[in-house]
């Protein structure tokens, strides 16, 4: 048969990464790139991109300790390399601070991490109403450059991206064998998942060069992320909630709850301020389906419901939906082999 034709809709963060990821494992197709927006208009333009898991309370734990770590293990390759910089991958070393000692003392991502430790009393001390803390390292995507570097080792393989707004699946039956479809929030409309919401997150974006480690607040809710050029302060998680306009109420109180956590950001200049919807779900939809119509067949392989980590667990999924592609290609080759019979 004819190089099998792969369409994937969506250019955030899980599309790039899953359409290279297929160009990588699936080097016979001939994949396509489909999305109504680009970076810089993406939600994963507005993530922090800090790779701190969230758990997805619908996913076995050793699937996303999986994912997890795939997807540091890659980055952490490009962090070494001189690609760093042009990628905006970087290490950051920091602390997680809880005002009483979490159930959880070891989180399932301990390990993956590098030098996960408790804090010391001398560390605590920097934060006063504070009294457990665990420090480590992690990685930081700078997020619009990660996109970019993405989209560049994309268009380096030979695939073509198209600005186009999918109204439908099926609409891609007659072009295309394969659908894979990354679509975040946008999955609500185009395959109607009720189970799909938006989680709006707020952040701020701050000159504040001499902050150099990170510091989180246990429940995530209050963050201080420095990155390449500037640092993220956040955050808001208002579930179900559509709007995309900043809140000058919410930039207030961030800005105020970050300053308590680190005094040193009321000299903070050039705050912009970005809003964001996580796609989120009680667990990643990450499988095949076949539609069907009339007899005729087409494969979908879906990639989306990332909430609040998608940079975290980007290139596992990836993976997987690539795997799941592969899977699709041998079915399609074993029915027109059959065909000829
Ligand atoms: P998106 O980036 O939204 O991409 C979806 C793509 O699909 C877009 O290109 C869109 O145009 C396209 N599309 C949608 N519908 C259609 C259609 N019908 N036809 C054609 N194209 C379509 N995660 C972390 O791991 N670490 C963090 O520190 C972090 N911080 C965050 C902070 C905030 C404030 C927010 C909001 C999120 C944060 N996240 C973080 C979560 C992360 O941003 C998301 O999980 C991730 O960006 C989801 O990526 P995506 O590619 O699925 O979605």
């Amino acid at each position: 048969m004819a190089a099998p034709k792969v369409a994937v809709v969506g250019a955030g963060v899980i599309g790039l990464s899953t359409a290279l990821c297929i160009v990588e494992t699936c080097p016979s197709s001939s994949v396509t790139l489909l999305s109504d927006q680009f970076s810089p208009s993406t939600t994963s333009d507005v993530a922090a991109g800090m790779l701190i898991p969230h758990t997805y309370p619908g996913t076995p734990i050793h699937v996303q300790k999986q994912w997890f770590k795939e997807t540091f293990t890659y980055l952490f390759a490009i962090s070494n390399s001189a690609e760093a910089s042009e990628a905006g991958i970087h290490l950051v070393s920091g602390w997680q601070v809880f005002k009483s000692t979490p159930k959880e003392e070891l989180p399932f991502w301990a390990d993956v991490v590098l030098g996960f430790r408790p804090m010391s009393k001398a560390e605590l001390q920097k934060f006063p109403q504070h009294r457990f803390g665990q420090a480590f390292t992690t990685l930081k995507c700078d997020c619009p450059s990660y996109l970019l570097w993405l989209g560049k080792r994309l268009k380096a393989t030979g695939i073509q991206m198209y600005n186009r707004k999918v109204a439908d699946l099926w609409e891609l039956h007659s072009e295309y064998d394969i659908v894979v479809n990354c679509t975040g929030i946008g999955a609500h409309q185009l395959v109607g998942d009720k189970k799909l919401f938006p989680v709006r997150g707020q952040v701020l974006q701050v000159h504040a060069p001499w902050v150099k480690n990170f510091i989180r607040d246990g429940d995530g809710l209050t963050y201080i992320y420095p990155g390449i050029h500037r640092v993220t302060l956040g955050g808001t998680r208002e579930e179900k909630s559509w709007s995309l306009s900043p809140d000058p109420g919410t930039t207030r109180d961030i800005f105020d709850r970050c300053c308590s956590l680190e005094a040193s950001l009321q000299e903070a200049q050039d705050i912009k301020v970005k809003v964001g919807l996580r796609p989120s779900r009680q667990c990643v939809r990450l499988q095949k389906e076949v539609l069907s119509q009339g007899g005729v067949k087409l494969l979908v392989v879906h990639n989306y419901g990332h909430g609040a980590g998608g940079f975290s667990v980007h290139r596992g999924t990836a993976k997987e939906a690539a795997r799941l592609v592969g899977e699709c290609i041998a079915s399609l080759r074993g029915s027109s082999s059959r065909a000829k019979l």
